[in-house]
């Protein structure tokens, strides 16, 4: 039988609340080297990661897919969807991954973090259009639009191992914006699309084989990044102007491309202008130009000051 003594746990929880907000937490600084396994539970002391990538994937209309109709198909499709995000995140070597409610959400950091976490992100969205839907839509043709939603987002993260010592119930806890900007960012796409936060797409950018198409159908072009205003991110963090990615990987070049950008190329021969041109074209919109310039101050603030 449960046996609850309330007075004294809320008494308790009370005391832990007042000791918790009177001393100011320790930070360690791990640099891009964090070990999960080392978090301290007990001791008031969070860990810092100097960059971590957030990518968050949410089934579109899963609140719908919980109806009662529907509701013998639930459980398969969240094991179908979900249980493909984990796969996909792992094997891009996620550093960090948690399912959460009808999707997935996983933590880049250390070497090729951008790298790893992109191409999970464009994995993602194959998936869901070429594989993940066709199959749900076949089977239930009734069902809701679904299909899964991705953000992406960075920034520096903190965590904590928050829980009871000595028990199963403790969790890493991050706080810091690419969590909770990537949450942002996928709430507002559509299924199949990823939504990549401005500073991601800074160094989006900068890189041929996922700023430019593949020479299929009228590539190489620049057209396949939208710009798109993170509407939940505040109006003065560059971050709100970012860009919405719609195409996938493409059947021919996919595997080739994912690889080159895992192993840090740049740069292809058959790309010239495009990428430049699209980002004069894009710098002549005075919102862009201006949230480019507020991520590079901090960029620049962050580089030079600590
Ligand atoms: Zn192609």
């Amino acid at each position: 039988m449960t046996d609850v003594d309330l007075d004294s746990l809320l008494d308790d929880l009370d005391d832990d609340v007042a000791t918790e907000l009177s001393v100011k937490p320790e930070v360690v600084d791990k640099g891009h080297d964090l070990d999960l396994e080392k978090l301290p539970i007990a001791a008031r002391r969070w860990h810092k990661l100097r960059d971590a990538v957030a990518v968050i994937a949410d089934l579109k209309s899963s609140t719908q897919l919980g109806l009662n109709k529907h509701a013998a198909s639930t459980a398969s499709i969240y094991e179908a969807s979900t249980g493909g995000v984990v796969q996909i995140f792992d094997e891009f070597d996620a550093d960090f991954v948690a399912i959460q409610g009808d999707g997935a959400f996983a933590l880049f950091w250390g070497q090729h973090r951008r790298a790893r976490a992109i191409c999970a992100g464009i994995t993602i969205k194959t998936f869901s259009h070429k594989h993940l839907t066709p199959r749900l839509e076949k089977k239930w043709p009734d069902l809701p639009e679904t299909g899964l939603k991705v953000g992406v987002a960075n920034s520096p993260l903190l965590v904590k191992r928050v829980g009871v010592p000595r028990t199963d119930h403790q969790e890493p806890v991050w706080a810091g914006r690419a969590v909770n900007y990537a949450a942002k960012a996928a709430q507002q796409a559509d299924r199949h699309e990823m939504i990549v936060s401005g500073s991601i797409w800074d160094w989006v950018a900068d890189n041929d084989y996922l700023a430019v198409s593949c020479p299929c159908g009228l590539g190489p072009s620049a057209n396949i990044w939208q710009d798109v205003t993170i509407e939940k991110v505040p109006e003065s963090d560059g971050d709100r102007e970012g860009k919405l990615l719609t195409s996938y990987w493409c059947a021919t070049h996919g595997a080739e491309y994912c690889q080159a950008i895992l192993d840090g190329q740049k740069r292809r021969d058959d790309v010239t202008d495009q990428r430049t041109t699209a980002i004069q074209q894009e710098m002549r919109r005075a919102i862009r130009f201006k949230a480019a310039e507020v991520r590079r101050d901090r960029q620049a603030r962050f580089a030079g000051l600590r």
